[in-house]
């Protein structure tokens, strides 16, 4: 919990930070974000992921510095882990031999740190980052600000999904007050990709289907199509949302190959239907209307599979939905 992680950095003087493979605005953003205010309370710390930073991260400060490593190979007091379901996730060799604080905002956290600091009500970690700084007593300084912020925007769509509230915007605006540019950030974010995003994202909506009844909508990503596209990492970021903008899908399933019967699999959903449940069952995780996971076999077998699932979830939705309407009115 977060008194813990308060006393450890108190305590101690070396740290290493580190987010899952292939990392996204929330990972690098909160990573970045801890890593200030660790140097700022006069601490020595560095960040370390096993991937390279999307383009869209790079110009955050400090992001220039980050070590990319296979096994840690550093002595540290501590390693913070941020935004992992397990000690797997990073896919850095040699974490199990560390002190590790596992910081994450996802419900289905294995608690696999020797600390463990969970808050699903956090937005984004880059939320929670936030909160360690001001219950630390830090000062929230520029870099501290840029990093968390674009944490928040990349994990709330700009705002607009589930996860916003009251909270977010408040430190949002904590944020700004100190000196972030919102619209630096978002250009920066939304409007920095090669071109090749564009080439890869006009092959992959190609590929959209959907269900009969138009609640279900899918897509794919070949190894062909990236190579085609000449794609770079994280030019496929938020394409899984593309087809939400329908006001009749509920559910989106985006399957992207990663070696020849291997996929990524990137789930999507509104409202109540839970895909968080939908990925565990193929052995991933993450958020109500936002999860993902591994698969291999058949394509159109395991597609047909996370579909089938996805029927499932929303018609659960709707009973959960039913049951609650038909509750006594007191
Ligand atoms: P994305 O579709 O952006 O890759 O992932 C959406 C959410 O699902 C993220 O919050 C991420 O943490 C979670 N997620 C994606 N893939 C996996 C996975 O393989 N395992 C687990 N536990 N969570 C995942
Ligand atoms: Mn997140």
């Amino acid at each position: 919990m977060l008194s813990q992680v308060v006393e450890l950095i108190e305590n101690k003087n070396t740290f290493a930070i580190t987010t899952h493979v292939r990392p996204d605005g929330d990972g690098i953003g909160s990573c970045l974000g801890l890593c200030w205010l660790l140097r700022s309370l006069g601490k020595s710390a560095e960040v370390i992921v096993r991937d390279g930073i999307p383009t869209a991260y790079t110009q955050l400060p400090g992001a220039d510095e980050i070590r990319q490593v296979a096994e840690v190979n550093g002595k540290y007091d501590a390693i913070f882990v941020i935004e992992c379901s397990d000690l797997s996730r990073p896919g850095i060799r040699n974490l199990e031999n560390q002190l590790t604080v596992n910081i994450d905002h996802h419900a289905t956290s294995e608690h696999f740190g020797t600390i463990n600091w969970i808050d699903q009500t956090a937005s984004a970690v880059g939320e929670m980052i936030y909160n360690l700084c001001k219950a630390i007593g830090g000062r929230i300084t520029k870099e501290i600000a840029e990093c968390v912020y674009l944490a928040l925007v990349t994990d709330t769509g700009s705002f607009h999904f589930p996860n916003t509230t009251e909270r977010t915007l408040k430190v949002a605006s904590e944020l700004v007050k100190v000196g972030v540019k919102p619209a630096q950030i978002s250009a920066a974010v939304y409007n920095s990709y090669p071109w090749s995003r564009i080439e890869l994202m006009s092959q992959v909506l190609a590929t959209v289907k959907r269900s009969a009844d138009g609640k279900i909508a899918w897509m794919r990503q070949t190894l062909e199509m990236q190579k085609k596209a000449e794609s770079v990492d994280g030019d496929n970021n938020g394409f899984v949302n593309i087809p939400l903008a329908a006001k009749a899908v509920e559910a989106v399933c985006y399957m992207r190959e990663t070696q020849p019967n291997t996929f990524r699999v990137s789930l999507r959903s509104k409202d109540n239907i839970n895909v968080a449940r939908v990925a565990e069952k193929f052995g991933g995780g993450g958020h109500k209307n936002a999860s993902g996971c591994r698969v291999e076999g058949d394509w159109d077998t395991k597609e047909s599979e996370i579909i089938a699932a996805l029927f499932e979830a929303i018609e659960k939705a709707n009973d959960t939905f039913v049951e609650r309407e038909n509750l006594p009115r007191i």
